[in-house]
């Protein structure tokens, strides 16, 4: 057996990843570089990538600028506690994601993933709650086709029919859930839209310390782009009941939606926010969880402290190369780089229409969905795409991308051919 069987081999006897089974895993494809938009397989194939390592890749692989910044941290410190110690990477990037973010968020708190910083804003909202003698407000509202992440206190805001957790429903506790946001993006405003959302928060307000939600696009949960509207009533809602609004823009987040962050396009400013994925350019696992003023100062109320503090809080490393990923998008021109990706998926997507097993094509920002009518066999179709040098990878009935944003006019008609040519044959 040569080295790249045994490693295939060797991966498939002790390996767990993601949603997948351990004892009969599928094949993973081994990668062994990236370049640009490109992964390079131990087999020697080129093949474009559709997902950006999963939102955060913004702007592809091996790039000379990232490159630098983890090799000029990594030659002065790759990581120290956090605890009483604190360095220049973490204070930079936090005033800077202060200087981005809707202004009254103030308060930078540096965890280690997305769902961790999901946690953290729970604890937040909790701990302000607390803080401002009213414990009682200890329940979430969120909607429908939502998802946060795959921890406990994630897991217990994600919609229980989309069923990737239903194996701990009994151990999750209970929030409330709306309806998922009705009104498509670009569609006119009906107040009842909002009714059965605006019900629970009439009923329940008293027992909700915050809503949670992804705002303007629900990913994992079934890629639905909804209303700014919806995000407004939302606000409005929280504000005329007295909770918090937790806005979770891990997956939203550093333009990916054509604006920097989704919560702009309702020109509404959270309680919480939570960022991760994109943050350091897909390079390194970081998130973080933003809060106000106000959140701050409950939680602080009688000498009240934050109860979270991960090890690797903060890592130099990973805070120096978001700081320069953040600089990078800053100085190019990334919103007329998405609105390019978003008008070619939309045209080279189209074809896919006149599919009899397509329900739906639609793009917003550098974001393409195509929703089959039925759930797709996920390895058969992620072979289809391998074999002509496209990574995508669908999850039920949805084949979507949202590739890197430096990707050429070519690749990506060469990308959206690939779906067409698959959407097309299921
Ligand atoms: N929230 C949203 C909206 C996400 O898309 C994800 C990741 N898919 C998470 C939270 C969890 O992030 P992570 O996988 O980094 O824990």
């Amino acid at each position: 057996m040569d080295r790249r069987h045994r490693l295939a081999q060797q991966d498939c006897d002790h390996v767990w990843h993601p949603y997948a089974s351990i004892v009969d895993p599928p094949l993973a494809t081994t990668i062994v570089s990236a370049d640009g938009v490109r992964l390079y397989t131990a087999e020697g194939q080129a093949l474009i990538d559709g997902m950006s390592s999963w939102w955060a890749a913004i702007h592809g692989y091996n790039h000379p600028v990232l490159n630098n910044a983890a090799h000029g941290q990594i030659d002065r410190m790759s990581h120290v506690m956090f605890g009483g110690i604190t360095h220049e990477p973490a204070v930079a990037l936090a005033s800077m994601l202060v200087d981005l973010t809707p202004e009254p968020l103030q308060k930078v708190f540096f965890a280690d993933s997305g769902s961790v910083s999901v946690e953290v804003a729970i604890k937040m909202a909790v701990q302000y709650w607390h803080g401002m003698g009213c414990p009682e407000k200890n329940r979430f509202l969120t909607v429908r086709s939502g998802y946060h992440g795959d921890t406990f206190g994630a897991m217990a805001l994600c919609d229980p029919v989309t069923g990737m957790h239903e194996h701990f429903t009994s151990v999750l506790q209970q929030h409330y859930f709306a309806e998922s946001p009705g009104c498509r993006f670009d569609e006119s405003w009906d107040d009842a839209y909002i009714q059965d959302f605006r019900q629970l928060m009439e009923a329940h307000h008293q027992q909700l310390a915050a809503v949670v939600l992804e705002p303007i696009v629900q990913g994992a949960g079934g890629m639905r782009f909804y209303s700014p509207e919806y995000l407004r009533q939302v606000k409005m809602l929280c504000e005329a009941h007295d909770v918090l609004l937790v806005a979770d823009e891990i997956a939203t987040g550093f333009g990916r939606t054509g604006e920097l962050f989704a919560c702009n396009y309702a020109g509404i400013s959270p309680d919480i926010m939570c960022l991760g994925k994109a943050l350091t350019g897909g390079y390194m696992t970081l998130a973080a969880t933003l809060a106000t003023d106000r959140v701050s100062r409950g939680i602080s109320k009688n000498g009240g402290v934050l109860m979270h503090g991960p090890t690797f809080m903060a890592n130099p490393l990973a805070c120096a190369v978001a700081e320069a990923s953040i600089r990078l998008l800053l100085n190019g021109p990334w919103r007329e780089s998405v609105h390019r990706i978003e008008q070619r998926l939309l045209s080279g997507l189209a074809p896919c229409r006149g599919f009899s097993g397509v329900a739906d094509v639609r793009a917003l920002g550098a974001i393409g969905v195509v929703e089959m009518k039925t759930p797709v066999d996920l390895a058969a179709v992620q072979k289809q795409f391998v074999n002509q040098g496209v990574w995508i990878r669908p999850f039920g009935k949805l084949i979507y991308t949202m590739p890197p944003y430096i990707i050429s006019d070519d690749d990506l008609d060469f990308l959206t051919r690939a779906i067409v040519r698959v959407a097309g044959s299921l």
